[in-house]
């Protein structure tokens, strides 16, 4: 079976695992002989640069995730890490020093700048990083073309006017809390899906949408020209999963995300803003599973209410089970 998801970073990654597992996949490290092929889209409109060295937060959170190497208690980074480069640059005063970059972190950093600059594309930084961690999964970026998340908030300095800062700046350092007045993907209306992307979803038996923040993260890859298109016209079923349980956003803050473009934070209006590909002109879904005991009406997209606790694996792979039978795909 060829499964696609859409992903961003610490969600998409965790439910990663549930799909490896659903599928009978080791939870680290490849299996070449399994007749399954995964491949995840990517979120890259949070990367950014600083010091010099490209940053690609949700990448190297599925990739250090699916190959064993996660920071399990943060979410985020390497597990065993060491802060002595932070230090230094701190010690010089160099900015910005609220973005948590670890030394063996830096290494990751260091690769992928030195062969962007040398002028390889993301998508292929990204497999050759993959061969040490080897996630078992295809993590392909979005796109290759650099594409940020902007977030238009009032200016500290001056009331009367806005500003727009890097969606980073916003999350990390600000904690999401000045007010978004808009969220903006710079560059995403020039941007091309990246290799293997279209063809990927075009080739799939099924679409699933990670639990993953609707907006900055499945949102920015919905936002690649092609990649919408490419998801209304494939043969697959497209299930989405609610990353909103009983109206809240879990460990994160979605809300803040949502209500800049709009949209409720309910499950029920996060479906309805991904929409029908059936009956609505820009839509996606034709599957959106909710949280057990919720009732929620998304015209033209079956429905259906399961537990969606990514507590442990074993409880995301029964969500990933889920999303399949809506689908009407088996693994078997
Ligand atoms: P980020 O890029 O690291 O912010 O992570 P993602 O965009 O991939 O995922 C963040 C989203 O995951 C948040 O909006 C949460 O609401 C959602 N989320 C986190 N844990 C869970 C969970 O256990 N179940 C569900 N359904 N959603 C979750
Ligand atoms: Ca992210």
């Amino acid at each position: 079976m060829k499964v696609v998801i859409l992903v961003g970073g610490v969600g998409g990654a965790r439910f990663l695992l549930g799909v490896k597992q659903a599928l009978g996949l080791p939870a680290t490290g490849s299996a070449p002989e399994s007749p399954h092929e995964v491949t995840a889209l990517v979120n890259t409109g949070d990367d950014v640069w600083m010091h010099g060295l490209r940053i690609c937060p949700d990448l190297d959170t599925c990739m250090y995730t699916l190959g064993g190497g996660i920071d399990e208690e943060r979410g985020w980074g390497h597990s065993g890490e060491t802060w002595t480069v932070k230090e230094e640059l701190a010690a010089y005063g160099a900015e910005p020093t609220w973005f948590g970059l670890g030394d063996k972190d830096i290494a990751t950093h260091l690769i992928r700048s030195r062969m962007l600059r040398a002028g390889y594309p993301l998508s292929q930084v990204t497999e050759a990083l993959c061969d040490r961690w080897q996630p078992g999964v295809r993590l392909l970026p979005m796109s290759d073309d650099r594409v940020e998340t902007h977030v238009v908030i009032d200016d500290p300095e001056d009331p009367d006017q806005r500003k727009a800062i890097h969606f980073q700046e916003w999350w990390v350092r600000y904690r999401a809390e000045p007010k978004a007045h808009s969220i903006i993907a710079v560059g995403a209306d020039e941007a091309k899906p990246a290799p293997g992307v279209l063809d990927a979803i075009a080739g799939a038996d099924v679409v699933l949408f990670a639990p993953s923040n609707p907006v900055v993260s499945v949102g920015t890859t919905l936002g690649v020209p092609g990649i919408r298109d490419a998801l209304r016209k494939t043969r697959a079923k497209v299930v989405g999963v609610s990353p909103i349980i009983g109206g809240k956003a879990l460990r994160g803050m979605a809300d803040a995300c949502l209500s800049a473009i709009g949209v409720e934070t309910s499950a029920e209006a996060v479906g309805r803003h991904y929409g029908s590909r059936k009956e609505s002109p820009e839509g996606v879904l034709d599957g959106w599973l909710v949280s057990e005991g919720e009732t929620v009406d998304v015209p033209g997209v079956a429905v259906r209410d399961v537990p969606l606790l990514m507590s442990d694996v074993d409880a995301t792979a029964a969500m990933v089970r889920a999303a399949f039978d809506l689908a009407g795909v088996s693994v078997d």
